[in-house]
């Protein structure tokens, strides 16, 4: 009785013997993500849950929207308007995305375990430090701040990289006022008090001088009249110019406009001590002069966090800066790990090194030369695998590769040419001049996050089926392309509603109208309508209210 009422449960079930099997498949691959940043998020948010057992582990249990941390600073938008609790964003239909609040300080890729440390409830004996084991581990940690080992930096200056810095940044500028408004004070320490320096003339250092100058223009002077007078703001820039990474224009255009603007522009010099009251800068011959401050900001790029260090001695990385991963975002060394964001940079493969090979692989016959056609029939497999290739030939005004080796071979009939291996080498000698480490922005770690979770999603079917069903087999040749940026544009606030922007195909615009579509983007790229609710009324508010300057 028992058994024919079990078959007929099964058979209420719906379920043949056939779905029983499958439904007890090999259990879902563990898959441990580091980071709630940019890069942790999107990947989050893209992998097919139900194809894998998601873990998160971040200290941090929000996402913040950094672009507009420099507005925070100043009280243009709240720092509540930009954040978004991890698990609203993870939250799925049925597939529940596990998240831990812990920080990552080791990991060990022999036994494929990260060993994690919370400070919540680490006054409970035993608790506090845990490990966590993965089949693959996706690294996201970020950058943290490069001080270069600058005396004094990490004890007095403010940094700008997380929501806490931005916030404190805002008490400490409104105190620099009332402490420099306060009665037995002279004027030479009124002056002190209200020097802001900012060390570091890229885009995030340039973004709050802009913002820190329109709050006091637009908000303290009024508030304050009897000081105004005696502010000022200094950039510091180690290079020649200030946002090198954007086209000489809006560079230009980023100095005339903050000269116009009193900002003062100290460019050629270092910061090489900090104490309480002063900096000690350098110039080119190691001159020595010393400003007195009354808030400094540190803003001189990316160093490594020391939990990743750590994981590149393991595996032999140690003579790197940053954590080198292959065009597919793996870290070669290791079989299951993969790294995107700010805390990695993508190794890309010379076209020399592999010269013999590409060579081979081209001459279909055999014949120890190359015929255009041969070549012509390589192209795109070589433009994808080294996109340095496409680089150099726009570089040079050329369509394709058989523009280069004509030129190279001194000849003007394309066809009838052929070429032998050295030929070949002379021809490609100098395309890996065009070779670029991306940038670190928070559109190149979501597209990489975002990437990688679609090679997730699809790892399993070819796993299954070598050859690809179908549907894979649609998505073209390469079942898994390597890594490609899409630029689709940077932005430079710089203050006075006007805004500069680099936009794909080299165009630049620079205006007000540019703030207008830097307005229109930062809104549409909120994560939730919630935060991009937050985000328009805290603009509103502002344009309506002004900046709010109590503590
Ligand atoms: P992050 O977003 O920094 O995330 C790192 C995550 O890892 C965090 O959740 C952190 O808590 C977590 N973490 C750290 N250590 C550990 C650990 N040991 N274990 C576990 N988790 C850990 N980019 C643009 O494209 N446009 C802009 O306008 C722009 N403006 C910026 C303005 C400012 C002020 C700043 C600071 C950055 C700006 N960026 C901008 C850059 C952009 O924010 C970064 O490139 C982006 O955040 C990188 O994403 P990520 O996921 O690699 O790192
Ligand atoms: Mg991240
Ligand atoms: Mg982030
Ligand atoms: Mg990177
Ligand atoms: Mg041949």
């Amino acid at each position: 009785l028992a058994a024919s009422g079990g078959g007929l449960v099964a058979y209420a079930d719906g379920r043949t013997d056939d779905s029983k099997e499958s439904s007890q498949v090999a259990p879902k691959k563990k898959v441990v993500v580091l980071g709630t940043g940019w890069a942790g998020t999107t990947f989050a948010k893209n992998v097919d849950t139900s194809l894998y057992d998601v873990q998160m582990i971040s200290p941090r249990n929000y996402f913040a929207f950094t672009p507009l941390l420099p507005s925070v600073t100043c009280g243009t938008v709240e720092p509540r308007s930009i954040v978004e609790p991890i698990r609203k964003i993870i939250r799925k239909k049925n597939e529940e995305i596990k998240y831990w609040e812990a920080e990552c300080f080791k990991i060990d890729p022999k036994s494929k375990t990260v060993y994690c440390r919370t400070d919540i409830g680490t006054n409970v004996e035993g608790h506090g430090e845990f490990p966590v084991t993965y089949d693959y581990l996706v690294i996201a940690v970020g950058a943290r701040v490069n001080t270069f080992n600058t005396p004094g930096v990490a004890e007095h200056c403010h940094f700008l990289k997380e929501v806490e810095d931005a916030q404190k940044i805002r008490r400490s500028v409104i105190d620099c006022f009332e402490r420099a408004n306060l009665p037995d004070l002279d004027e030479e320490e009124r002056r002190q008090t209200l020097h802001f320096v900012i060390v570091g003339g890229g885009p995030t250092g340039v973004e709050f001088a802009a913002e820190l100058h329109d709050f006091i223009t637009e908000d303290l002077a009024k508030l304050y009249p009897t000081i105004q007078d005696f502010v000022k703001i200094t950039v510091i820039q180690h290079g020649e110019h200030i946002l090198t990474s954007f086209d000489k224009r809006i560079s230009s255009f980023a100095e005339e406009k903050f000269q116009r603007d009193g900002i003062e522009l100290q460019t050629g010099f270092k910061v090489v001590k900090v104490s309480d009251k002063t900096l000690t800068i350098q110039n080119a011959m190691h001159e020595d002069s010393s400003i007195p401050y009354g808030m400094a900001v540190w803003s001189t790029g990316n160093g490594t966090h020391p939990v990743i260090l750590d994981f590149m001695k393991q595996i032999g990385q140690e003579h790197r800066r940053v954590l080198a991963t292959n065009e597919w975002l793996r870290v070669a060394e290791c079989e299951s790990v993969y790294a995107i964001g700010d805390c990695a940079t993508i190794a890309q493969r010379k076209v020399m090194e592999d010269i013999l090979e590409i060579f081979r692989f081209a001459d279909k016959d055999n014949s120890g030369t190359l015929t255009v056609k041969e070549i012509q029939d390589v192209l795109g497999d070589i433009c994808i695998r080294y996109p340095q290739v496409e680089l150099y030939l726009k570089s040079k005004h050329m369509s394709d590769i058989v523009d280069l080796i004509t030129a190279s071979k001194g000849d003007i009939q394309k066809e009838g040419i052929e070429l032998n291996i050295e030929e070949f080498k002379k021809a490609l000698a100098n395309v890996d001049s065009q070779v670029k480490s991306l940038p670190a922005t928070a559109q190149i770690a979501a597209q990489q996050g975002n990437y990688l979770a679609r090679c997730f999603n699809k790892m399993r079917d070819c796993e299954e089926e070598p050859e690809g069903p179908q549907r894979i087999k649609e998505l073209g040749r390469h079942r898994f392309l390597p890594f490609r940026y899409k630029h689709f544009g940077q932005f430079a606030p710089l203050g006075g509603e006007q805004t500069a922007a680099q936009l794909p195909g080299d165009w630049i615009s620079i205006g007000h109208s540019t703030q207008w579509l830097w307005y229109s983007i930062y809104a549409s790229k909120q994560v939730s309508w919630r935060t991009r609710a937050l985000v328009i009324s805290d603009w509103t508010r502002r344009f309506i209210f002004g900046r709010d300057s109590s503590r």
